[in-house]
């Protein structure tokens, strides 16, 4: 099959044959139909992360199963599948707490499933790879979709949608009527917006640096916008909120300075979510005593949190309803062929999502 590969970082992807092996056990196959381009891609493509090359990223997909390796259960050849790159043992500590986004099992990367025709290895990027006609991943990074969920919807839910909305609803715990500060509007930004709107919060508040994206913003259920860049951004916050500031702060940019600022955006006992990535070696700076005093908090949020079999159905459900935007993120779509092009587009700051789709 082919597969669209890095070899150099920084360098446009080449389209090339590859070896994707059977599905072993607990693996399915899964021919995929559309895979968007997240920035953390982008990130992996230009080196900012440890990376293993030749390798070959995409990680937002979604797609037919094509074969199921020994043991899978509940899953059958040709069920529309989201594929995700959260892949979980079931077995470990933080799978039997509930908490398969946390799994600590590292699989044996030498017998992986991707390989050049010489037989050298290719790194399974995010343990996904699906910047390819197919990828094999593990059974537990996939969850079943309706048939008439379109491919390149669903695609959207492996990642940038979980992402933000459930970093708002499962990481956050946001509670109906409370406020929150969403700072940066970008793909994932959009979705905290829209996780905090289905949990029914008080104030939704979007900082931003672009006009255009604050735009999004208020299209994706921000009840008020602010310019980051404004004079007495912490003053627009307070005005917003009876005095208080916001019982969470989302930060969903890599920007450091953003990391700097949120704290003071927040109310007393009120929490900093930390979303966005960015590059390895970049530190925040935090003053314990007002952390103390204030007893606001700061958490981590990878991946939304998510419980893929539990939430993607449940953000399915929230589409058809009509309570969650899905078609709105996508900027373009492309081909395969065009990948480059889509990658290089991406990079543009107004984009929300490309998305690849796959002939067929
Ligand atoms: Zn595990
Ligand atoms: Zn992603």
């Amino acid at each position: 099959m082919k597969a669209a590969i890095c070899r150099d970082f920084g360098q446009p992807l080449t389209i090339e044959e590859v070896v994707l092996r059977a599905p072993g056990p607990g693996e399915v196959q899964v021919g995929i139909e559309a895979v968007a381009i997240c920035h953390s891609d982008i990130g992996y493509l230009d080196g900012i992360w440890h990376s293993q090359l030749p390798a070959v990223y995409g990680h937002e997909a979604a797609g037919r199963i094509t074969a199921l390796g020994e043991g899978v259960q509940g899953l059958c050849v040709g069920d529309a599948v989201v594929v995700t790159m959260i892949r979980a043992c079931g077995q470990c500590r933080a799978c039997r707490l509930g908490k398969p986004y946390l799994c600590a099992t590292r699989y044996n990367r030498a017998n992986g499933v991707l390989s050049l025709p010489d037989g050298s290895v290719v790194e399974h990027g995010l343990d996904t790879g699906a910047f390819a006609e197919a990828c094999v991943v593990h059974a537990s990074q996939v969850a079943k979709v309706p048939d008439d969920l379109p491919m390149e919807l669903g695609a959207l839910l492996a990642c940038g949608v979980i992402t933000g909305t459930g970093a708002v609803i499962n990481t956050a715990g946001v509670r109906a009527g409370e406020n929150v500060v969403v700072i940066g509007a970008g793909g994932v930004g959009l979705n905290a917006i829209q996780g905090a709107r289905l949990a029914g919060a008080g104030k939704i508040i979007a900082v931003d640096l672009a006009e255009e994206k604050l735009d999004a913003a208020k299209e994706f259920g921000a009840t008020d916008v602010l310019r980051a860049d404004m004079k007495g951004l912490r003053k627009a916050v307070m005005a917003l909120t009876e005095g208080q500031g916001a019982e969470h702060v989302m930060v969903a940019v890599g920007a450091v300075a953003a990391y700097n600022q949120a704290a003071s955006l927040a109310c007393k006992g009120g929490q900093v979510v930390m979303v966005g990535m960015p590059p390895s070696g970049a530190k925040m700076e935090v003053e314990p005593v007002i952390a103390a005093v204030t007893a606001q908090s700061y958490r981590g949020s990878f991946m939304g949190a998510t419980v893929v079999q539990r939430d993607i159905p449940y953000l399915v459900e929230m589409w058809r309803q009509g309570r969650l935007k899905l078609e709105e993120l996508i900027t373009a779509r492309y081909a395969f062929e065009e990948i480059n092009q889509a990658i290089a587009d991406a990079r543009q700051g107004h984009v929300r999502r490309n998305v690849i789709v796959m002939a067929r």
